[in-house]
């Protein structure tokens, strides 16, 4: 029995516009409402452009804000970037770090991604870390490699469950209908947690590790029956209001 409170997080990606992203963001918040009749927490990560809109439209529910992606600074000559500071000062709680697309799209390593979550939490934010193996690491037999290395190197010194969530992505999964088994899912997250073990001691237990890539309604309550699942990042199914509200409640 796990103690650890699962959490199920959307990555809105760069979707939405002011109303269906507003309406997206109402439609949770009238579904979660205070949270009471929850057994996981929520949170949404909508693109920079809808933060604000969205936290206004979740206030007073137990929906949590979140953003895609920060600078690693403070503040400064870095045109169209966002600082941490800034996204805390807007109500975010959390922040994406290390997205295998921003990854992939911005050449982010796990240099940078590391750098990014010290950042977030400098600023006061949970920094929600993504890792993962591509396809083709995964067919040379690599995952528990690539990952545990991923987690080494991008995590901050210290981190702890209240500031830092990994979030098991396989490339491969994103987007495209794919999962791994429910079993080898967990051999990855139960790989994951001892590479915690050795860097955090005792603390790795009480962290979060979610599975995000493909989850659906369908397949999220086998996912998340595993022992080291503790809930999900999701992307394509957090755009509707009953396919993220389905996920949430396989934990009812
Ligand atoms: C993601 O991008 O974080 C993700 C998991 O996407 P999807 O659920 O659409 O595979």
């Amino acid at each position: 029995m796990t103690t650890r409170r699962p959490l199920i997080a959307g990555n809105w990606k760069m979707n939405g516009l002011s109303t269906d992203g507003q309406a997206l963001a109402a439609g949770l918040a009238a579904e979660v409402k205070d949270g009471s009749a929850l057994a996981c927490d929520v949170l949404i990560c909508p693109p920079f452009t809808l933060i604000d809109r969205a936290l206004n439209a979740v206030q007073g529910t137990a929906v949590m804000v979140g953003a895609q992606d920060c600078h690693t600074a403070e503040k400064g000559a870095h045109t169209g970037d966002v600082a941490p500071e800034m996204l805390k000062d807007l109500g975010c709680s959390h922040v994406i770090v290390g997205h295998s697309e921003r990854r992939a799209d911005h050449g982010e390593s796990n240099a940078v991604v590391k750098a990014k979550a010290e950042a977030a939490l400098r600023a006061g934010l949970v920094a929600v870390v993504c890792v993962g193996e591509t396809e083709a690491e995964r067919d040379a037999g690599d995952t528990e490699t690539v990952v545990t290395r991923q987690v080494r190197e991008s995590l901050p010194i210290g981190s702890t469950a209240k500031t830092v969530v990994v979030a098991y992505e396989p490339v491969w999964a994103i987007g495209t209908g794919r999962t791994p088994t429910p079993e080898d899912a967990q051999a990855v997250h139960a790989a994951i947690r001892a590479e915690l073990t050795t860097q955090l001691g005792a603390e790795a237990n009480n962290m979060r590790l979610l599975y995000g890539g493909s989850v659906k309604p369908s397949n999220a309550k086998e996912l998340m029956g595993q022992a080291d699942i503790d809930g999900a990042l999701v992307g394509g199914a957090s755009l509707k209001v009953d396919d993220f509200m389905g996920i949430v409640s396989c934990y009812h």
